[in-house]
C-alpha cells in the first residue's frame, strides 16, 4: 500500500516509524518530512499547507492513504481535497478541524453539548473586551480565536497586563485574523491530562493518558512551548477520573459530534484539566499531539494502520485498540533559545545504540551527511519501563548518550508525575 503522511516534526516521525515498524510491506511518503526519516520518501519542496500540491502530488504517485498530522493543513480542509480527489484520509474534514481552528466555534459546541469547560465570554470588539476585563476579577485566560502556534494563551494576571494582551491581538493583530477575535475566559486550576482517542465519527476509543510539559524551564517555569517531554500513562488518570472522563466529557462529546452532523474520522485530542469542580475540558484538538504521540504510540500493541483505515472507512467499532501495561517517558531537546531565538546549525552526536530511542523533529542534513539542529524543538529521547520511574530514568539514560551544541532540555520531566504516583 501507499501511504503519505504529512508533516515535519517529531509527532509524524513516531506515527511513521510506528506504522512501518506493523507494516513493513508499506512505502511510505512524506510531506515535506524532515531529513531524518531515512525510512520515507521526503518531499521538501512541497509546504504542508500547499493544498493544490499535495492533491496533484497524491493523485500522480497512485497514494492510496494519506495521513493528515498538523493542524493547520487539516483546518485549510486538506482532507476535504483529498477525499474529493479519491483519496482515502486519516484526519477530520475541515468541518471537524474546527474543534481546534476555532476556540469560540469549540466553546460553543461544549456549552452546547453540556460538556465541562471555564466559563468566558467572547468578543471580535475590542471596547467590549476592554469593559469586560475592567470590571472582572484575576487572574483571568486570554486566548485568541484562531491557530497560533500554540503562542495565542495568555495567563493574566492585573487590568495593566489584559489591556496590554487585547492590545497586541485584537489592535496590533499579532496573529493576523487568528487573533481578531478572543475568548476570556476563567482561569482554572489543577493538574493537567491529555487523552487522544481515535473517532470514526460514530465510535470513539481513547487511547492511554499522557502527561505533557509546556514550559520551556524546570519547575514549570518561563513561556510555553509546543511542549518539552511527556510521561505515559498519567498517574493523575485514575480508574475513577477515567469514568468520570468517559461519562461527562468523551461519550457527551462524541454525542455532540454526531447531533452537529461534523463526522468527526482521526484523532480527537482532550486537554484536561482536574479541577476542585471535576474535569474541565481545556481544549479540543483536530490530531495526534506533540510530544503525547511520541510517547503513547509506542505503547499500543494493536496494528496503528488497520486503526487508520478502520476509522477513515467508519469501521472504528471492529478495530482492535489495546495498549501495553508498560510506561514510556519522552524528553524533547530543543535549540538553547528556544521558542524565542533558538540557536540552529550545530551537529549533532549519539551513540548508535539509542538510535532506536530518537524521534527526529527539527533536523536538516548538512553536506558533510551529518544531522544538524535546524529549528526549535530538535529531537526526542524516549524511555520505556515496567514502571514510570523506570521509563523516566531510562529517557534521561538515553538524553545523556546524546549531544550537540546549544541544546536545551528539562531535566524534571516525570517528577511532578513521579510525586502523585508516591502519595
Ligand atoms: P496548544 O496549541 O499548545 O495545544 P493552545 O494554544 O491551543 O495550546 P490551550 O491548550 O488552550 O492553548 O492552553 C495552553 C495552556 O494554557 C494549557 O495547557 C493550560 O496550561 C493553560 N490554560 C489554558 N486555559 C486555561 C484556563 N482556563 N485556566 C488555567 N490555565 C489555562
Amino acid at each position: 500500500m501507499k501511504v503519505c503522511i504529512i508533516g515535519s516534526g517529531g509527532r509524524e516521525y513516531a506515527i511513521a516509524t510506528q506504522l512501518l515498524a506493523d507494516n513493513p510491506e508499506i512505502s511510505l511518503d512524506a510531506i515535506p518530512g524532515n531529513d531524518a526519516m531515512t525510512f520515507a520518501t521526503i518531499h521538501p519542496e512541497i509546504a504542508a499547507t500547499d493544498i493544490p500540491a499535495i492533491v496533484a502530488f497524491c493523485v500522480e504517485n497512485g497514494i492510496e492513504f494519506c495521513v493528515v498530522a498538523p493542524d493547520d493543513p487539516l483546518v485549510l480542509g486538506l482532507v476535504d481535497a483529498l477525499e474529493d480527489a479519491g483519496i482515502a484520509c486519516f484526519g477530520p474534514r475541515k468541518s471537524g478541524a474546527m474543534l481546534e481552528g476555532s476556540k469560540r466555534f469549540a466553546k460553543e459546541f461544549m456549552v452546547k453539548h453540556g460538556i465541562p469547560t471555564a466559563a468566558y465570554a467572547e468578543f471580535t470588539d475590542v471596547e467590549l473586551a476592554r469593559d469586560y476585563v475592567r470590571k472582572a476579577a484575576f487572574p483571568l485566560v486570554i486566548k485568541a480565536d484562531g491557530l497560533a502556534l500554540g503562542k495565542g494563551v495568555v495567563i493574566v494576571q492585573d487590568l495593566t497586563q489584559a489591556e496590554a494582551v487585547l492590545e497586541n491581538f485584537m489592535v496590533d493583530l499579532k496573529f493576523g485574523t487568528s487573533s481578531a477575535a478572543v475568548i476570556i475566559e476563567e482561569f482554572l486550576s489543577g493538574p493537567e491530562i491529555s487523552v487522544l482517542a481515535f473517532c470514526d465519527g460514530k465510535t470513539i476509543k481513547p487511547m492511554i493518558s499522557s502527561m505533557d510539559h509546556k514550559k520551556i524551564y524546570d519547575g514549570d517555569e518561563g513561556p510555553n512551548t509546543g511542549g518539552m517531554g511527556c510521561v505515559a500513562p498519567n498517574p493523575v488518570f485514575t480508574k475513577e477520573v477515567a469514568a468520570e472522563f468517559e461519562r461527562n466529557i468523551m461519550q457527551p462529546t462524541l454525542a455532540g459530534l454526531i447531533a452537529d452532523g461534523l463526522d468527526f474520522r482521526g484523532c480527537l485530542y482532550f486537554g484536561l484539566m482536574l479541577t476542585d469542580k471535576g474535569l474541565q475540558v481545556i481544549e479540543y484538538n483536530a490530531r495526534f499531539g506533540d510530544p503525547e504521540t511520541q510517547v503513547v504510540l509506542p505503547l499500543l500493541s494493536s496494528n496503528l494502520l488497520d486503526i487508520f483505515l478502520a476509522t477513515s472507512a467508519g469501521r472504528l467499532a471492529e478495530a482492535e485498540v489495546e495498549f501495553s501495561a508498560r510506561h514510556a517517558a519522552c524528553v524533547v531537546m530543543a535549540c538553547e533559545g528556544y521558542p524565542e531565538n533558538p540557536i540552529k546549525g550545530n551537529v549533532i552526536s549519539y551513540d548508535s545504540e539509542v538510535a532506536p530511542f530518537l524521534v527526529f523533529a527539527g533536523v536538516k542534513r548538512n553536506h558533510n551527511g551529518e544531522l544538524e539542529s535546524s529549528s526549535g524543538r530538535v529531537l526526542n529521547v524516549l524511555g520505556f519501563g515496567e514502571s514510570l520511574s523506570q521509563a523516566i530514568d531510562s529517557a534521561y539514560q538515553h538524553v545523556s548518550q546524546v549531544s550537540f551544541a546549544h541544546n536545551h532540555y528539562r531535566t524534571d520531566i516525570g517528577t511532578k508525575a513521579r510525586e502523585i504516583e508516591a502519595h
